[in-house]
């Protein structure tokens, strides 16, 4: 295909602000899905992020257009176009384009908005030439459309801006405003900034004109030997291992023989295509287009994300002069999990789960770890706890795995009175306390965007999170950018929910790991009947070991089956018991309240009980079903 008809996108924005929805339009517009298919968020296939009502993967998508005429808007931009700005001038050639009715083929990529998948949004970015970005008019600019829109221009995208939900009440001033704002940011003059509404439609066909004129086509070398870079992929049954492959250079057809550069793995293509977004075969791909490979490699880990697929040519031309492409950094876990089996047997269930996964979610961390009490499970690595959570569902939904999940924590640095420093991932590694001479814990430092009325609930909430406030910005006359810093351990919990809820679900954030620091730190445990639960076990700061030692006891008590007999929960910090709570013995038999002859419900809970026992072994004498361990995490956080 000809590289000029070619344009590779993907909508940036901060979360809910419409990337989504204005696909659809997308959709709709280029008759790529059709009536009976669709649905809303369309783009959103996985069940999770239609029931959340958020994107969390990355979905291409292809498209083919034909613009009409172009509008009077445009023929603004051609005048103004010696103001714009470097590398988004509008050359006379694409006009004449754009003019001529041509069909054109879009790739589309949708991208998440939340900071835990930033990942997914870099690595989208590396397979497109431009970037749309979308600004909600009710909200403006946040956080994460700062974040996103210079992740953009350290790509050197194209960008073309756009003002969106113009359909909800404004008004002219803010309006204005706000384009002359992003139009500061793109660096191009305020008549480009396009109005749109995702839910009316308004707008987005001007919008798809001004991508088709101000984004570049891919500049690849259709000529040269295969270069195809690996932006994500995922496992299937039959066809193994599946690339979702960005052409740089060369062709690729179904049937040859490839090769991944890194991994040195080497297969034949079993089937090769296009998102239309469902998987749709093509005979073959060239530069510039976006599509994906079955590779049949049953190994997920031989198919990494940023590796390069090279041809393995039948003539003697050599590959070993080929250079990879760039390839991607690979990302930082901030947040530190174990996950064990709910039961040993399912130990390998659960590798296999992970490394499926993995390919799925390239930001993933894991490794195995063994610990005395669980048994033989993972430390797990995220990039927040929202990321966590959509891993232990999609667990539990798409592998039927539901493991004990300890509480989560930030890496530390131990200092060692013998002189020596050690890093340590899990609570339990700590070394006693006369051993340790400091522990250090990650800082960040980051950016809250909120109306000033909102600014001391703010301001006192990042104190109250151990955390300090550097300087103030003004925005506007109503909006205000605080530069705060705090430790990541307050972070990564729930300080971004409790920041939504002292500014009524307007402020917005964004943080980066800005270094360490030595901190009061000590290892809160929990005893339940005298026995250590090791997946209780957290560190926390010595000033509120107290008040989270008390809350993580009664939220046990009230999720622990009760037992034939009084079981104590407490909580320690070394061999100090800082609170304890009883809960008191059963009264009845467990099938008591099931009176009548329901034999069968009689059975199950005798089941579940009998399962139970498994655990009961493990944790001396009494069962902590493996629910507990997360509501707890999240009641306690
Ligand atoms: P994303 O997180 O950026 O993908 O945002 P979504 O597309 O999921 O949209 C977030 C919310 O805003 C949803 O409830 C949409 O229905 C709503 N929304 C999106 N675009 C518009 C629009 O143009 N006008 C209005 N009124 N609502 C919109
Ligand atoms: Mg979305």
């Amino acid at each position: 295909m000809n590289q000029e008809q070619i344009r590779n996108f993907c909508i940036t924005a901060h979360i809910d602000h419409g990337k989504s929805t204005l696909a659809d339009r997308f959709l709709e517009l280029t008759g790529a899905v059709s009536q009976r298919e669709f649905r809303n968020q369309f783009l959103d296939q996985m069940e999770l992020e239609r029931e959340r009502g958020i994107t969390i993967k990355m979905q291409p998508v292809r498209m083919t257009y034909r613009p009409q005429i172009l509008s009077s808007k445009h023929e603004i931009l051609n005048k103004s176009k010696t103001q714009n700005s470097k590398g988004l001038e509008i050359r006379n050639s694409d006009l004449e384009i754009a003019n001529s009715t041509q069909e054109f083929v879009l790739n589309l990529i949708d991208t998440p908005g939340h900071v835990d998948f930033t990942y997914e949004v870099s690595r989208s970015l590396a397979a497109v030439e431009g970037a749309i970005l979308l600004v909600d008019i009710t909200q403006g600019i946040q956080a994460q459309t700062l974040a996103n829109l210079h992740l953009a221009q350290k790509q050197n995208l194209a960008i073309v801006g756009a003002v969106n939900k113009i359909d909800l009440n404004h008004s002219k001033a803010d309006l204005e405003a706000l384009k002359s704002k992003i139009a500061e940011l793109i660096n191009c003059s305020p008549e480009e900034i396009l109005e749109v509404s995702g839910k009316t439609g308004q707008g987005a066909a001007e919008l798809l004109r001004l991508v088709i004129l101000k984004i570049p086509p891919p500049q690849g070398k259709p000529e040269a030997l295969l270069r195809a870079l690996v932006f994500d992929s995922f496992y299937d049954s039959f066809k193994g291992v599946v690339a979702c492959i960005r052409l740089v250079d060369g062709e690729v057809k179904q049937g040859d023989r490839i090769k991944l550069f890194a991994s040195g793995a080497e297969t034949e293509i079993l089937e090769l295509g296009i998102f239309k977004p469902k998987l749709t075969p093509v005979g073959s791909l060239s530069a510039g287009e976006i599509g994906y490979i079955a590779t049949g490699i049953k190994d997920p880990s031989l198919v990494r994300v940023g590796d390069t697929v090279v041809k393995i040519p039948n003539s003697q031309f050599s590959i070993s002069n080929i250079i990879p492409l760039p390839g991607y950094q690979e990302p930082q876990s901030l947040v530190f999990v174990n996950f064990y089996p709910e039961d040993t047997n399912r130990f390998e269930l659960l590798e296999n789960a992970l490394k499926k996964l993995k390919l799925n979610d390239a930001a993933l961390f894991f490794a195995k770890e063994k610990q005395e009490v669980l048994g033989q499970g993972f430390r797990l690595g995220f990039l927040g706890s929202l990321h966590l959570e959509i891993v232990k569902e999609r667990l539990r939904r798409e592998y039927q795995l539901n493991p004990i999940i300890t509480i989560p924590t930030v890496k530390h640095q131990v200092i060692l009175k013998a002189g020596e420093e050690i890093e340590i991932f899990s609570p339990n590694d700590l070394p006693s306390a006369d051993k340790i001479s400091e522990i250090k814990e990650p800082w960040v430092k980051g950016e809250i965007i909120v109306a000033n009325i909102y600014l001391s609930q703010v301001l006192s909430l990042v104190q109250l999170n151990r955390g300090w406030a550097g300087g103030l910005e003004n925005m506007s006359n109503e909006i205000v950018l605080v530069n705060f810093h705090l430790p990541l351990a307050e972070i990564i919990l729930d300080f971004y929910d409790k920041l939504k809820s002292a500014s009524r679900g307007y402020a917005s954030l964004s943080y980066e790991v800005s270094g360490w620091q030595a901190g009061d730190l000590v290892k809160l445990d929990i005893l339940i009947a005298n026995e250590k639960v090791d997946a209780f076990a957290r560190i926390v700061p010595r000033e509120k070991a107290d008040s989270i030692g008390r809350q993580t006891i009664e939220k046990i008590k009230e999720l622990l089956p009760r037992e034939a007999f009084a079981v104590a929960i407490q909580a320690a910090i070394g061999s100090k018991i800082i609170a304890r709570v009883t809960l008191s013995a059963m009264k009845k038999d467990v099938t008591g309240h099931l009176y009548g002859g329901d034999r069968t419900r009689k059975m199950k809970l005798w089941e579940k009980q009998q399962k139970g026992k498994k655990r009961l072994a493990k944790f001396g004498k009494v069962q902590v079903p493996n629910e507990v361990f997360f509501e707890v995490f999240k009641a306690t956080k």
